[in-house]
């Protein structure tokens, strides 16, 4: 048995088994041996842009083959499943491993279900090793929410496509070598079928990449592009069928947002603080109304666990989590902000102290999560639009 159990048509048995039990603990061991202080202060100060020690540890995890757990063999993985895949990047948060490489929970999850087997080839190993990064590139300054509205366009001439318009937000373009970039490829269609999913060297001639800092001080960038000219083969799918392969990519990139461990761990971090007593005044928790709302969270936070769970389980039964995704990461990223945000009022001033200052609480995951949190509630799709989903797709409900 290598996944949760399916108990029936629906359900699902929510226990671990003894052999993910088992990779649970030797994760555990790894991560106490290979993971120090100084990665962890690497990753609190550089964001989403890796640095040294944690560009080797990433290649750490690529030797033992845990970059590939739920991936299939023939593609390298370890052909475990998506919950032993889900417990390795749950024991990684804990550890204050951020893994947010989207290149390989998300692109690659939507590579395995939609690219030719050339494609497949070309690409999936590159990215187990480590070598391959690919940033998004699906937002423009006038499309966001309403994705079929891009303007970017890809003029096939001869056995090329030559690409021109402009990419925003598209994180991770200053560093990543490829781009998954979604441009309108046939004129004359309508705004949903013309779009087509192309993936390219970033150091392809014509493209131009500049900053854009977030409140959080994360870098996002801007992306021009001239006369790019790629080859055909660079097409993900077929011509026309880029909104359904940006809409399973999106899927799973929603899967592996709405983490539950990360809240688990600001949480437990959060309950910590509140057992201490400041300059000989009464801890926190001898307060009732903090009790109840610390409650409140923990129950939240094991609901998130329930519904990362589910997905790890659907990817397994071979289905992709579409309204589950959007649910997850609606849940996800509203407790982030709310257990931040209820954290610093508990706290107090001392709980929008930042990483590194001296007496910080929680080690400033508090105040880290309360500058993300609004991102993250429309990074990957805005929470509006993932209601929407929740209600025509999830529920059935007619479109309003
Ligand atoms: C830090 C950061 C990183 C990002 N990284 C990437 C990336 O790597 N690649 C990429 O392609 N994009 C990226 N994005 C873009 C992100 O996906 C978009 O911001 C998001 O899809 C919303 O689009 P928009 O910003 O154009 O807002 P809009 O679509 O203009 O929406 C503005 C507001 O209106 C609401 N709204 C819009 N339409 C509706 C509707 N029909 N019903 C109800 N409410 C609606 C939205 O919910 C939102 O609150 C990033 C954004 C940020 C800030």
């Amino acid at each position: 048995m290598n996944a949760l159990h399916r108990i029936g048509a629906d359900t699902m048995d929510f226990r671990y088994t003894p052999e993910q039990e088992r990779f649970r603990t030797e994760i555990r061991a790894f991560l106490r041996e290979n993971v120090s202080d100084e990665l962890r202060r690497e990753i609190a100060v550089s964001g989403h842009s890796p640095g040294p020690l944690g560009k080797a540890f990433l290649r750490l995890l690529g030797e033992r083959g845990w970059l590939g757990i739920g991936w299939p063999r023939e593609y390298g993985g370890q052909g475990r499943s998506m919950i032993e895949q889900t417990i390795f990047y749950h024991e990684l948060d804990l550890q204050d491993i951020h893994y947010g490489n989207l290149t390989i929970t998300s692109l690659a999850m939507a590579l395995m279900k939609l690219a030719s087997e050339e494609q497949k080839q070309q690409y999936l190993s590159r990215i187990l090793k480590g070598e391959l990064e690919i940033c998004l590139g699906y937002t423009e300054p006038g499309a966001g929410s309403d994705l079929a509205g891009i303007t970017t366009r890809a003029v096939r001439v001869g056995d090329e496509y030559v690409i021109n318009g402009q990419k925003v937000f598209t994180t991770g373009a200053h560093y990543a070598s490829h781009i998954w970039l979604l441009a309108r490829s046939e004129a004359d269609a309508p705004r949903h079928k013309g779009l087509s999913v192309f993936i390219f060297p970033l150091a392809t001639a014509g493209i131009t990449v500049h900053p854009i800092y977030t409140m959080e001080g994360i870098r996002t960038n801007e992306v021009f592009l001239d006369d790019v000219h790629v080859p055909a083969s660079a097409m993900i799918g077929t011509a026309g069928s880029g909104f359904h392969t940006a809409a399973i990519a999106l899927d799973f990139e929603r899967v592996f947002m709405g983490k539950y461990t990360k809240l688990r761990r600001n949480l437990d971090a959060l309950m910590h603080e509140c057992r201490q007593s400041l300059d000989g005044s009464a801890p926190p928790f001898d307060d009732p109304v903090v009790r109840d709302r610390l409650v409140g969270l923990h129950l939240d936070v094991e609901r998130l666990r329930l519904l990362c769970l589910k997905s790890a389980w659907m990817i397994d039964q071979g289905q992709v989590p579409n309204a589950e995704a959007s649910a997850q990461k609606v849940f996800a990223s509203d407790l982030e902000q709310r257990l931040a945000d209820e954290g610093i009022r508990i706290l107090g001033p001392r709980g929008q102290l930042e990483y590194g200052s001296a007496h910080v609480p929680a080690h400033g995951h508090l105040a880290q999560s309360w500058l993300l949190s609004p991102m993250l509630r429309f990074g990957g799709g805005a929470n509006e639009i993932q209601r929407d989903i929740i209600a025509q797709r999830g529920l059935g409900l007619p479109r309003a």
